[in-house]
């Protein structure tokens, strides 16, 4: 799933030239050249293997990359998507657009003070490579979010989280450029508005900027974190008490291993539902009505609810309609059996939803973002 399309690079002379042709596009500015390829078929490039094209699709190796596909796009009157290894959206049909993946794997340590560094990452690493770099290098603190498949570009989107730990956590910058007209910017931490799997860039910057590197704040000092019970769990089988972030690296991958679908094998995106959170009041109905409803109280008196808990209680796991089904062992993973079309995929989902309506009169909330038509 990784954006490793070669790219042809041709060198320039003048500053702000392009050259194009159909197809695929060669666009060159300042010192980089990119291929543009048209009606480009996107199966392999999300994890749910779904059948969509883009229009065009780039894979940028450099910021000068991304620029001058950006302006490439706004000449075209293309929007442009930024994606990463699809691992977290839904091709509902084709894209008009000019899809624009990172290739560059950059990881550079930018300061160090006292028992943390501050290291800054580029947007195409792969999540979990940069999870097993880090920790070779003794900078801590990421071992609980191995194996979440995506780039590193994408994991502050969506605030990726597993194990008790989220990434907001680490993140001290997120720097990319607007879409609309190419210019830089960086956020803090507390511009990203991070929330559960929520941030900034999932609503007022949704398809707006391309993120093109992330700045992490890491631990020199061992820091581990095992509240999870699943994770406790896993240490005690292996003997051990007092955990170092190489075991907790271990064991998260042992237990993710066993315990989730290889979307290679099996297409899936992950959870496809959010864990709904809802007002104490519906709470505590729910759990008149549902004595063994899972409830997690949080800190500003919500509650939140195991969405696949409720799913299972609809009758939906093991669940298949077409080629479409919900995975035997786990009531969130909807998989694509076959050749299922992403318009089916959400038919599903939809009737999932309105069943969970239905019975606990809860919303469920999608997790991966729709694209196409
Ligand atoms: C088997 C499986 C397990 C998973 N487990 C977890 C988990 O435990 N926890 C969790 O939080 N998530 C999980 N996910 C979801 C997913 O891995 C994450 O959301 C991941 O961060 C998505 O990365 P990606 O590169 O695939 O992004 P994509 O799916 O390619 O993109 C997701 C969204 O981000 C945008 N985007 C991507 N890259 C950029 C960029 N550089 N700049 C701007 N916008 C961008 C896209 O436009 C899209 O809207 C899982 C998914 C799968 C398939």
């Amino acid at each position: 799933m990784k954006c490793l399309i070669p790219i042809t690079v041709v060198p320039k002379a003048s500053p702000r030239c392009w050259t194009w042709s159909r197809p695929p596009a060669k666009v060159c500015w300042r010192r980089s050249c990119v291929q543009i390829q048209r009606a480009k078929p996107l199966k392999a490039h999300n994890t749910l293997a779904l059948k969509a094209s883009a229009s065009a699709y780039v894979s940028a190796h450099s910021r000068d990359d991304i620029v001058a596909a950006l302006d490439w796009a706004r000449v075209e009157g293309l929007p442009v998507l930024p994606m990463g290894e699809g691992s977290n959206v839904v091709l509902a049909g084709d894209l008009k657009a000019l899809v624009l993946c990172q290739s560059e794997q950059r990881i550079q340590l930018v300061a160090e003070r006292g028992d943390t560094v501050s290291v800054q990452v580029s947007a195409g690493y792969n999540w979990h490579a940069l999870v097993g770099e880090c920790l070779d290098r003794g900078w801590y603190g990421l071992e609980n979010l191995a194996l979440i498949p995506g780039q590193a570009g994408a994991a502050p989107i969506q605030n990726i989280g597993a194990y008790g730990v989220e990434v907001e956590r680490f993140v001290e910058a997120v720097h990319g450029i607007y879409i609309e007209n190419g210019e830089a910017f960086s956020f803090s931490t507390a511009e990203c508005h991070f929330g559960y799997r929520d941030s900034v860039f999932k609503r007022e910057l949704r398809d707006s900027v391309v993120i093109t590197a992330i700045d992490l704040r890491l631990s020199t000092r061992p820091d581990t974190h095992v509240v999870y019970p699943a994770l406790q769990e896993e240490l005690d089988a292996r003997g051990i008490e007092t955990a170092s972030p190489a075991d907790v690296y271990a064991s998260v991958v042992a237990v993710r291993s066993r315990r989730l679908p290889d979307p290679m094998t099996e297409p899936n995106a992950g959870s496809f539902f959010k864990n709904p959170v809802i007002g104490g009041e519906h709470a505590d109905e729910l759990h008149k009505a549902f004595p063994q409803l899972p409830l997690y109280e949080l800190d500003d008196g919500t509650v939140k609810l195991a969405a696949a808990w409720l799913i299972e209680q609809c009758g939906w796991k093991g669940r298949r309609e077409g080629d479409i089904a919900m995975h035997d062992d786990h009531a969130l993973v909807l998989v694509n059996r076959g050749t299922a079309s992403g318009a089916e995929l959400l038919a599903y989902a939809g009737r999932v939803v309105a069943s969970v309506q239905h019975r606990f009169g809860v919303a469920l909330e999608m997790e991966p973002r729709i694209y196409g038509n």
